[in-house]
């Protein structure tokens, strides 16, 4: 070989190496060209993979243990969409039912006590289809490089309304990124967290928000900052878990999963969400989104 290059043994095929007392063990061989001012030489290494040949096979039960819990959460999702839809439908039916076919003794009490019972099946049946839209989250999801700038434009026409009834100002501080991400997913995420920042309002005062964005060695970390009501210490990581809110229905609209689906969105994108608060002032957000371009190649690839 005129031109000799370094490359690896048995690539894709394992090699093994026999020790004095017969039993064999996984090794990788390298063959390297060196040169030594005129002589050409070869550089030999035999390593023992042992150890990595353990984490390997570690890793592959770990990946088939993930993929039955896969499985899993799928027949789930589908026992919640079907069959847990199934016995709310009969009940709902039945009292359009005894209200059609006994209208004499279906009024006063009767009749309120059936519309608070129609009123939490709607509710149940609500939160399964959460439920199911939340094990979907992210299954068809598509890397894309994606103006966050753009997200920032569409989530504040989206809120429009919400903006103009509440006189939100929104402001972005200095310039959003272009970054790789999955575009649908993280304009839910902007949305959620907007939305959240004027819901969570205090009476007296229109909502300020501030959003931004800086760039650090592995990721970028957004920050979305509002004047609202604050959130006790206490609940800062409570309130990202499915179903947990800190106020009635009546305060406050809502099911519990904004921020649920918040950070499963970062989540993907191999990042971590998190809140800053203090009662009374107002709460920032942030999260972050890691780098999921190959920088080398300019590739998109999922960092995990
Ligand atoms: P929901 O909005 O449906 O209640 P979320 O999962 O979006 O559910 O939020 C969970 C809880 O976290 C909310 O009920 C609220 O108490 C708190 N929270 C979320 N965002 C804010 C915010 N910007 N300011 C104050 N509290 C907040």
């Amino acid at each position: 070989n005129i031109a000799p290059e370094p490359r690896y043994f048995g690539a894709g095929r394992d090699l093994y190496g026999r020790r004095k007392d017969g039993t064999k063990f996984p090794v990788e061989i390298g063959l390297n060209p060196i040169t030594n001012g005129k002589e050409k030489l070869v550089l030999a290494s035999v390593i023992d993979i042992t150890d990595r040949k353990k984490q390997e096979s570690i890793i592959r039960q770990q990946l088939i243990q993930l993929q039955v819990k896969n499985q899993e959460m799928e027949q789930f999702n589908y026992i919640a969409s079907h069959d847990l839809q199934e016995p709310l439908r009969t009940v709902s039916n039945y009292i359009m039912l005894l209200e059609e076919d006994y209208p004499e003794q279906v009024n006063g009490e009767v009749q309120e006590h059936l519309e608070t019972i129609n009123a939490a099946v709607r509710r149940m049946s609500l939160l399964v289809r959460s439920l199911l839209d939340f094990g979907r989250l992210g299954r068809n999801k598509k890397l894309t490089y994606v103006n966050t700038q753009d997200i920032v434009n569409d989530v504040t026409a989206d809120l429009n309304k919400l903006i103009g009834s509440s006189s939100a100002k929104i402001k972005v501080e200095g310039s959003l990124p272009l970054i790789a991400a999955y575009q649908i997913e993280l304009r839910q995420l902007f949305q959620n967290l907007v939305n959240n920042a004027i819901k969570f309002r205090k009476a007296d005062t229109a909502p300020e928000i501030v959003l931004g964005c800086r760039r650090l060695h592995n990721c970028y970390e957004f920050y979305v900052k509002d004047n609202g009501i604050g959130i006790n210490e206490k609940f800062t990581e409570k309130i990202f878990h499915i179903f947990q809110r800190l106020h009635k229905e009546h305060e406050y609209e809502g099911h519990g999963l904004g921020l649920a689906y918040c950070r499963k969105i970062v989540e993907l994108h191999g990042g971590k969400i998190w809140v800053e608060s203090t009662p009374g002032i107002g709460s920032t957000f942030k999260f972050t989104i890691a780098f999921l371009e190959d920088e080398s190649t300019g590739k998109l690839h999922y960092a995990g």
